[in-house]
C-alpha cells in the first residue's frame, strides 16, 4: 500500500507514522509518502486524520506500477530524456568492456559522428570465469570520464559488486546493474540512495515479478531514476546465448511506469543476429536500445562474438531511423 500523507504532516510526525505502520518513508517532492507491503489493505488507526490518499496493489509492484502513476517516468541522461511520452528511443552503444584509451576513444568518436548521446563500456566486468579479463577497474572509469569531457557523451558503466560502488556512482552518468547483480541487495540499496539514473538489467533466471521488485528496492530507496532493461533469459535453447523475452517487454510497458530498454546483443550472443533483432525491438516501440559495438570485435576481451563492428553499427543505425519514422518513433 502507498499512503500519501496530508501536506500539513510535519517531517517528525511522518517519521513517527512510518514507524507505526512499519513503512518505508519517502519524499515525493514536498509530499511525505509511506510504502508498506501490498498485503496491507488498511491504514493503522493512528494514521486517521493524517492521510490524503491510499493506493492498493495486488502485489509488490507499487511505486513502479502504471496504476500508481500512469505517465511514464522520464530519466535525464546527459542532454537527452529517456522515457516519457514523446515516443523516443534512445540509443546507448559502445564496447562490452573498456580495454584501452585508443579503443574507447574510437568508440566515442563513432558515437559522436552518428549523434548517439550515450557511450557504454564496462570497467568492472562480472565474468563467469576468474581467468577471463575482469576489466580495467578505476583506470577504465577514468577513461570513460575522459570521453565524457572530450566528446560530451553520457557515460554508462556497470557495477559488479559493493567494493567499487561508490566509484561507479561518482564517475558514471548511468549506473548499470548487470543481470548477475540484479539480486544483490547491497547494490540495489546503494543505487536507491544515489541520485544517478540506474539501468537495471533483468537477471537471466528472473521472473518479471522478481525483476520489478528489484526495481522497487531502488525506487523505495528514494531514487526515482530507474530504467528497466530486458537482455534475454535462459531457456532450453542453446543455439542462441539467451532468449529475448519480448512478451516480458510488452508486460513491462503495460504494467510499469518505468522506461523500458532492450539489449539484443547479450540476448543473441552472436553479431549476425543483432541488427535484425534491434530492428524488431525498434519496431516494437521501446524507450531505448543498448548495443555492443567494438572497433575490432575479433580481438575484444569480452563478448567478442556478439559485438558489431563500426560499419555494421553505422548501417544498423541508419536503418533504425527509417523504422522509427514508419512506427512514429524518433531515435535520440
Ligand atoms: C554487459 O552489459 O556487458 C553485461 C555484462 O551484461 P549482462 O549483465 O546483461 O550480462
Ligand atoms: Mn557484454
Amino acid at each position: 500500500m502507498i499512503i500519501h500523507l496530508r501536506p500539513s504532516v510535519t517531517p517528525e510526525k511522518a517519521t513517527e507514522l512510518a514507524q507505526i505502520s512499519n513503512a518505508i518513508h519517502l519524499l515525493e517532492g514536498e509530499r511525505h509518502v509511506l510504502v508498506t507491503s501490498s498485503k496491507d489493505k488498511q491504514v493503522k488507526d493512528e494514521l486517521y486524520g493524517h492521510v490524503d490518499q491510499t493506493f492498493l496493489f495486488d502485489n509488490d509492484l507499487q511505486l513502479g506500477s502504471a496504476t500508481y502513476r500512469s505517465a511514464k517516468r522520464e530519466v535525464q541522461i546527459g542532454d537527452r530524456i529517456l522515457g516519457g511520452n514523446k515516443q523516443t528511443t534512445m540509443m546507448i552503444a559502445g564496447p562490452c568492456s573498456v580495454e584501452s584509451e585508443a579503443q574507447i576513444e574510437s568508440s566515442a568518436q563513432l558515437m559522436k559522428e552518428l549523434g548517439v548521446g550515450a557511450l557504454r563500456g564496462g570497467c568492472f566486468k562480472p565474468r563467469t570465469s576468474p581467468y577471463s579479463f575482469q576489466g580495467l577497474g578505476l583506470e577504465g572509469l577514468k577513461l570513460m570520464a575522459k570521453m565524457r569531457e572530450k566528446y560530451g557523451l553520457a557515460i554508462v558503466t556497470e557495477v559488479r559488486d559493493a567494493t567499487h560502488i561508490d566509484a561507479v556512482i561518482e564517475y558514471a552518468d548511468v549506473v548499470q546493474v548487470g543481470a548477475k547483480a540484479m539480486y544483490d541487495h547491497g547494490i540495489l540499496r546503494a543505487c536507491g540512495k544515489a541520485r544517478k539514473p540506474v539501468l537495471l538489467k533483468r537477471g537471466f533466471g528472473s521472473s518479471l515479478q522478481e525483476f520489478v521488485q528489484a526495481a522497487e528496492f531502488i525506487l523505495s530507496g528514494g531514487n526515482e531514476n530507474v530504467v528497466l532493461c530486458e537482455r534475454g533469459i535462459r531457456t532450453f535453447e542453446t543455439q542462441t546465448r539467451f532468449t529475448l523475452d519480448l512478451c516480458g517487454v510488452a508486460f513491462l510497458k503495460e504494467k510499469t511506469n518505468l522506461p523500458v530498454i532492450l539489449d539484443p546483443s547479450h540476448a543473441m550472443g552472436y553479431a549476425y543476429g543483432v541488427p535484425d533483432l534491434t530492428r524488431a525491438c525498434m519496431a516494437m516501440g521501446v524507450d531505448g536500445l543498448l548495443i555492443e559495438v567494438h572497433p575490432n570485435p575479433k580481438v575484444a576481451k569480452s563478448d567478442a562474438a556478439q559485438q558489431l563492428n563500426h560499419e555494421e553499427f553505422r548501417n544498423l543505425y541508419d536503418s533504425l531511423r527509417k523504422i522509427g519514422s514508419a512506427v512514429g518513433r524518433t531515435l535520440v
